[in-house]
């Protein structure tokens, strides 16, 4: 069976509405392209669990800063479709930016309706130094929400404050659909793969090894007793390169997404660097 390839969204509910008829389950996949084995990861996961898998890929140009990467993002279609179409996707929805927001609209929220989530879940972590990057993401998972009525949505951990996010407006506005979680993939040498690892260079992508090393250790003292945030933080510095600018390294209860100084089960331990131009994330659930 051959994946089909839309931009339209008349096309795709089209398709939604013969699938809904028949009774078959929806999975959803949204993803900004660039395909790795960590999407793949989402996407064996929704095949699985769905009888019909459509992949969203969008670089959404409303979930970046004005000094991010929105114009240098990797757009890699060609290759994601052989990817896609290698794992028994049905739909790939690729739509413009146009087709999503309109014409002329210079996507701010004095033209756009947007979602705006809890203050507390975006005045940190990411949201901290990316203002309104989650009111973005919200405002166009609930869009494709809503374009593709899926039964499950597939996202992963490797973004946990999107999930965490994410699952809260699932709840907040009695979305009819349900998000499942899935874990970080990672190189064999414990770089959690990114679409933006793509920007490294060697050197680069050595020093970034040190991020993973520096949550491993944490971990590693975690498991031998040491709970105190303070102390797991300092432990973990010493490890991260010094070529690598430390955004953040934080530990927030993943129920309450509360800061917390002590790690017990279910503390995000969550991690942003730059390495040269490059902002990575990474994170651990204990
Ligand atoms: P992106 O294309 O970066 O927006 O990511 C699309 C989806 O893939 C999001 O739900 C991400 O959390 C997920 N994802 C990205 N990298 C990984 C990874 N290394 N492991 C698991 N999921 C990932």
């Amino acid at each position: 069976m051959k994946t089909l390839l839309s931009n339209s969204i008349l096309e795709i509910k089209n398709n939604i509405k013969i699938w809904k008829k028949n009774n078959q389950t929806i999975g959803l996949v949204p993803t900004m392209g660039a395909l790795h084995n960590g999407h793949a990861s989402l996407i064996k996961k929704a095949k699985e669990t769905c009888d019909k898998v459509i992949v969203s890929i969008f670089v959404n140009p409303i979930q970046f800063g004005p000094n991010e990467d929105f114009d240098k993002y990797p757009r890699t279609i060609e290759k994601d479709m052989l990817i896609c179409e290698e794992l028994g996707v049905d739909i790939v929805f690729a739509p413009t930016a146009t087709e999503m927001y309109g014409n002329g609209v210079k996507l701010s929220n004095t033209e756009l309706t947007f979602v705006c989530p809890p203050y507390n879940l975006i005045d940190c972590l990411c949201g901290k130094t990316r203002t309104g990057h989650f009111d973005g993401v919200a405002t166009v998972v609930l869009k494709l929400f809503n374009i593709t009525e899926p039964d499950f949505a597939f996202f992963g951990q490797k973004d946990a404050q999107q999930l965490f996010i994410l699952t809260k407006m699932v709840k907040d506005l009695n979305l009819n659909l349900k998000i499942i979680p899935c874990p970080i993939i990672r190189e064999v040498d414990g770089l959690a793969l990114s679409s933006r690892n793509a920007y490294l260079s060697e050197e680069e992508r050595k020093n970034a090894l040190t991020i993973s090393k520096s949550l491993n250790q944490i971990k590693i003292l975690y498991n031998q007793g040491i709970k105190d945030t303070k102390k797991l933080f300092d432990a973990a510095i010493t490890i991260l390169d010094k070529n690598l600018e430390l955004e953040y390294l934080e530990f927030r209860d993943f129920t309450t997404f509360e800061e917390t100084t002590e790690v017990k089960e279910n503390t995000l331990i969550a991690i942003a660097v730059k390495c040269g131009k490059t902002r990575l994330i990474d994170n651990e659930i204990v």
